[in-house]
């Protein structure tokens, strides 16, 4: 009973934004949903249901945990280390290696993946 008329009370008022919602600042959001993002999440469901059917030779697996490993790199030395904080310089072989690694983790192109984490260090 008390639970009820909670929920109607509730359900029943206005939100509080609702009065000045022009005047209230949104807050930045920690998290975009872009095509990159759509197809990550599309991807690994359609992986996940595949595990139901199938089951991955060990090479699978290992190809897999490289392939994590290699782009979880190019995110930390490459979009990170080197051309967020321009920790370190690197010749352009290696900047290419790095950017096709980082490109490998879907997070997005290293010019918005850059200005992203600049902004967070703020
Ligand atoms: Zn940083």
């Amino acid at each position: 009973m008390s639970a009820t008329t909670q929920t109607t009370r509730v359900s029943t008022e206005p939100p509080a934004s609702s009065k000045s919602a022009s005047t209230i600042p949104t807050p930045t959001r920690a998290f975009h949903l872009d095509a990159a993002g759509i197809t990550v999440i599309v991807v690994h469901a359609v992986a996940a249901l595949s595990l139901a059917l199938y089951t991955p030779a060990t090479k699978t697996w290992i190809l897999t945990y490289a392939i994590w490993q290699l782009a979880t790199l190019g995110i930390t030395v490459g979009y990170h280390r080197l051309w967020s904080h321009r920790a370190y310089k690197a010749t352009l072989p290696l900047r290419a290696l790095l950017a096709v690694m980082g490109a490998m983790a879907f997070q997005g192109s290293i010019r918005w993946w850059t200005q992203r984490h600049r902004l967070h260090h703020r």
